[in-house]
């Protein structure tokens, strides 16, 4: 076995205690005589996993009992639909903060669909080099909620704080940072977030909901897309992402296992230190990102130099460290260090751009 450290912004490293335990059950899971893959979702085994996945996620997030947990499927992209059209009846409006790509477009989707929507800050016009401070008196006091993405994948960007939206409720794009250190949930009206970034491979999506949030859904709504009937049916209203929800069960326990969201938190930000300590004490790289909006998860950096930024990426790549190309809509270079990736793994980063700075001088 030869694992090389990946540092793909998603879908992503997954913990190798993880796949190891997947692997040991892949064929066999404990009496069963079957594969997750092959189970019914509403037999016994399979119940007794869905709730162990819902009751680990409450107890690392400390979710309060006023929230539903939904496991669904659609991605991320598909609750850019899904969240003005369970809550806009509420008010009639709501508004967006634009801080990147992805609440760029999940504002254009609600815009799409035709309702009344505003933009209250966006950051575009510094090419979203920070996220925009957001206080209460510039939310529109009716809006139904105000939707953010907490933090940036694209641009490496997060929230240095939970905004304070008074009474409007709070939705967020959790997607690259969930799970990552302890939020207060209640601070939250709903929390989504794709998992292939920090707590499953692809196919699950998870809805955190406020149960007052439940009852605003638009009549015409798909069923698909309604949160209370997929609450009211324990996330298997249909068939839900089975083997994907197992998955983030595995990762759930895994967390729990080494000491929980704190002990998670404080592997987080040793390792997005050494990076931004290396990063901030030279000056051939540099990081695009305004200081008080870094992200723990997704550091950006560029040279100044495209072909050096080509050169960068694929030399890494030959060296064991892969997928550290900026997205396609950005450029430079991009280190996704979620939970997954081992401290070591920065080491062997920062060892690596040492030694490419020192053989490619700048003219
Ligand atoms: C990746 C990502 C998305 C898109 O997720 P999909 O599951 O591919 O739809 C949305 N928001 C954020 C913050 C992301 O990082």
């Amino acid at each position: 076995m030869n694992r090389i450290y990946n540092f793909s912004a998603g879908p992503s490293m997954l913990p190798l205690p993880v796949l190891e335990k997947a692997a040991a059950e892949l064929v066999c899971y404990g009496e069963s005589g079957m594969s997750v893959m092959e189970m019914s979702h509403r037999s016994p085994d399979y119940e007794a996993i869905i709730q162990d996945a819902e009751a680990m996620l409450r107890r690392l997030m400390n979710i309060p009992d006023n929230y539903k947990v939904l496991f669904l499927q659609g991605g991320a992209s598909t609750q850019f639909a899904a969240v003005p059209m369970n809550l806009i009846k509420r008010t009639g409006k709501a508004d967006y903060a634009v801080s990147g790509q992805f609440s760029g477009k999940a504002f254009k989707e609600a815009q799409k669909l035709g309702y009344d929507v505003k933009c209250i800050a966006t950051t575009k016009e510094d090419n979203f080099d920070h996220v925009p401070t957001i206080t209460k008196d510039m939310i529109r006091p009716d809006a139904a909620y105000l939707h953010i993405c907490f933090n940036n994948t694209i641009y490496g960007t997060k929230y240095p704080e939970i905004p304070d939206t008074g009474d409007v409720p709070l939705v967020a794009d959790l997607s690259s940072c969930i799970i990552s250190e302890p939020v207060d949930v209640s601070r939250f009206g709903v929390i989504y977030a794709g998992a292939q970034k920090n707590m499953a491979p692809a196919g699950l999506t998870l809805v955190i909901v406020r149960e007052d949030l439940l009852d605003y859904a638009e009549e015409k709504i798909p069923t698909m897309l309604e949160w209370k009937t997929m609450a009211e049916n324990g996330s298997m209203y249909n068939t839900p992402p089975c083997y994907t929800i197992y998955m983030a069960k595995l990762v759930y326990e895994w967390i729990l296992s080494i000491g929980g969201l704190d002990v998670m938190k404080e592997m987080n930000v040793k390792k997005a230190a050494l990076l931004y300590d290396y990063l901030d004490s030279q000056d051939y790289y540099i990081a695009p990102v305004k200081k008080e909006s870094r992200s723990m998860m997704n550091v950006t950096f560029v040279t100044g130099d495209a072909d050096l930024d080509k050169k960068f990426a694929s030399e890494a790549g030959k060296a064991g460290l892969k997928n550290l190309k900026g997205h396609r809509s950005v450029g430079g270079m991009r280190a996704s260090i979620y939970n997954a990736m081992p401290y070591e793994g920065v080491e062997a980063l920062v060892a690596f751009m040492k030694d490419f700075a020192a053989k490619n001088p700048k003219n």
